[in-house]
């Protein structure tokens, strides 16, 4: 999405160069709605994409405007404007060096809060690898975790401990800084956040030894997640106020952990079920037998019935998992592979050749 200060404007707009005025309207309207602050919040792609929209609609809805970038495309509005447009890379640069904070204002709230007020930390992600074994019972699991945590030292206020902040010199303390500039877009009075101190009017002037004034701390922390039984890969479980720490009595973010599971060399998970291979002998399919079928919780006894055929799926109730919220557990479903001898001794040929002519009387 960078490099894109070359798109064209009716393109961003999804109009003909042709469009007429309220064609123009129309499709900023629909388009701007699908990507505005209000409905897609905290997602960047959005916010970039609404930026053009307006940066488009701006200037194709004026006829003055368009009529310059039609002729001369954005160097028609850099002239007019008197800036240099090097190091933009993108029509949303563009949105913001024309209409600046005051324009930007539903995302220039961030991540929330009011400027130098409480900020909530942001929400982190991990994983968590598990086993067939524990989806079946459950298990608690620690993780290894790298996250910004509120800093220890100053709780987040960045300060050196004792002292205090003072006001932004840049600012006055208003943390705004109000500028006109005139352009071919008009004359725009904006007041955009002082880049002295953020918005806040106020700056650190001995900032926390241990986080350099940032507030947060780079903390390795081993955090155990407890995972219930019955959970699939792609699940997530939180871990509250696990995440980014907030600054200055901001609440802390939390942790999502999404579950991977390993594969299994014996099992194949279908939902509930589980799927497993048994290979049975010949005689044992044909005249029935009892063998000890491994489980996720041990050797259970599984009936192959007297004439069992090659494909046949046995099913063993409750041998599955069990449900994430309660229920029955699922089953485990054996396909028989019959096995055929193939090396067969003196006497076990004698067998089974005596074994086919009784069956050749019988038909
Ligand atoms: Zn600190
Ligand atoms: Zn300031």
């Amino acid at each position: 999405m960078q490099n894109d200060i070359d798109r064209d404007l009716y393109e961003i707009l999804g109009v003909h160069r042709g469009a007429s005025a309220d064609e123009i309207k129309r499709a900023y309207r629909q388009r701007a709605r699908e990507c505005h602050p209000d409905v897609a919040h905290h997602d960047p792609a959005a916010e970039h994409k609404f930026k053009e929209l307006t940066f488009a609609y701006e200037v194709l809805s004026d006829a003055d405007r368009r009529r310059d970038y039609d002729a001369y495309g954005l160097e028609g509005l850099r002239r007019g404007a008197g800036v240099d447009f090097n190091g933009f890379s993108s029509i949303s640069d563009l949105f913001d060096l024309f209409f600046g904070g005051g324009f930007a204002g539903p995302f220039s709230r961030g991540r929330g809060g009011r400027p130098g007020g409480p900020l909530p930390g942001r929400d982190m992600e991990a994983v968590v690898r598990i086993t067939l074994e524990e989806v079946a019972d459950g298990t608690d699991k620690e993780i290894d975790v790298i996250r910004m945590a509120t800093c220890g030292e100053c709780d987040g206020t960045g300060l050196m401990p004792g002292t205090h902040m003072s006001d932004c010199s840049r600012c006055g303390g208003s943390g705004e800084l109000r500028t006109s500039r005139k352009s071919l877009l008009g004359t725009f009075v904006t007041s955009s956040p002082c880049p002295g101190c953020n918005g806040a009017g106020k700056v650190i002037d001995n900032p926390c030894g241990n986080c350099s004034g940032a507030g947060l701390a780079r903390v390795s922390e081993k955090i155990s997640v407890s995972v219930p039984p019955g959970v699939e890969r792609g699940d997530r479980l939180v871990v509250r106020g696990k995440g980014e720490g907030g600054l200055r009595g901001g609440r802390t973010g939390d942790l999502y952990v999404a579950v991977d599971v390993e594969p299994h060399p014996r099992f194949k998970r279908e939902g509930m079920n589980l799927r497993a291979a048994l290979k049975v002998d010949m005689a044992d399919a044909a005249l029935g037998t009892s063998v000890d079928m491994p489980s996720l919780n041990g050797d259970f006894p599984l009936k192959v019935p007297a004439g069992t055929q090659p494909g046949a799926v046995l099913r063993a109730k409750g041998k599955g998992l069990p449900p994430r919220y309660g229920g029955r557990r699922g089953e485990m479903l054996v396909d028989v592979e019959v096995v055929v001898p193939t090396r067969l001794s003196g006497e076990e040929k004698k067998l089974l050749q005596a074994l086919r002519d009784l069956g050749r009387k019988a038909h």
